[in-house]
């Protein structure tokens, strides 16, 4: 049995068929590691849809309505790069139910991890590039709501910039944003994090995780967070359709493991939610994902 939980609902998967974003990506992600034997049924905890008053912690009334009533303008659907259904508006309220299950499990585990989430890239008037309602942002609202923490580091690894993460906290001295992202890629407008490292193209595992470790311990030397919210994108990869960086699966490992060994060193939990990854073969993204749980379980052993 794993010593934290892993939270997961069969209605994550929002069966966009032939869409670039592979919507099964969660359940395959469960199913490797239960057939890996990294985790048994028990390790998993079905979350509850997030209320609507949490929701509205982070977005606007009327973007809440128009998605619960499903009347957004056809412009406001091609924004978000998803088609609209009832089932994707059911799947995103899970999936924000989710990320507070994985905030809270956190705090009392030291690690959970939602395998779902991480929708940086959402508004709070609207949705953009596969992103709908920002579950990140929502949980750390809710906690903080009921008094769970005072203080919250995102740690965005995803090869995007945490665009959505950025404006929502934009004026927010309680959250530290720091996302490290290719510079010449989706979105092309990109708000000021709290730490934003501009990645060149084709930037490889050395350079990378170099520069993962000079700026976390930055931010958690400046800001000391009560818990931290890691959103572990598998596609700053190398094979990615959507992403120019060059790590390798190996170096994605180590991303992870320097991530999770700098938040033990502090006595920080962290609450991982996956976000993108587009492999060309899909059983990459899957690997990277399983390799992030992976690597939340290995020992604190030396960063430098
Ligand atoms: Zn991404």
């Amino acid at each position: 049995m794993l010593p934290f939980k892993l939270i997961y609902s069969d209605l994550y998967d929002l069966n966009l068929g032939d869409h670039v974003f592979p919507s099964s990506k969660y359940r395959l992600v469960r199913e490797k590691l239960l057939e890996s034997q990294l985790a048994s049924s028990e390790d998993f905890l079905e979350p509850q849809p997030a209320e609507d008053t949490d929701i509205l912690l982070v977005h606007t009334a009327d973007w809440v309505r128009k998605l619960k009533s499903g009347t957004l303008e056809p412009w406001e659907i091609a924004r978000m790069e998803v088609p609209y259904s009832p089932e994707l508006v059911r799947a995103v309220w899970l999936c924000a139910g989710g990320s507070i299950l994985a905030g809270r499990r956190a705090l009392a585990d030291g690690v959970a991890v939602n395998l779902g989430g991480g929708f940086h890239h959402a508004f709070p008037g609207h949705g953009e590039g596969f992103c709908v309602i920002h579950d990140v942002a929502i949980a750390i609202r809710k906690l903080q709501a009921e008094g769970a923490i005072a203080r919250a580091l995102t740690v965005d690894l995803d090869v995007h910039h945490g665009n959505g993460t950025a404006f929502i906290f934009a004026r927010d001295g309680s959250v530290f944003t720091f996302s490290m992202h290719q510079e010449h890629n989706y979105p092309f407008e990109k708000p000021p994090s709290d730490l934003d490292v501009n990645l060149p193209d084709g930037c490889e595992d050395e350079q990378y995780l170099h520069l993962l470790r000079e700026n976390l311990h930055h931010a958690l030397s400046v800001f000391h967070p009560d818990l931290i919210f890691y959103l572990a994108g598998a596609d700053p990869y190398c094979e990615d359709q959507l992403g120019g960086l060059a790590l390798t699966q190996a170096g994605l490992q180590e991303r992870d493991r320097i991530v999770f060994a700098m938040a033990r060193e502090q006595n920080v939990p962290v609450a991982v939610t996956l976000a993108g990854g587009y492999a060309r073969r899909l059983e990459d993204t899957i690997a990277i994902h399983v390799g992030t749980v992976k690597a939340a379980l290995q020992p604190v052993e030396q960063v430098a």
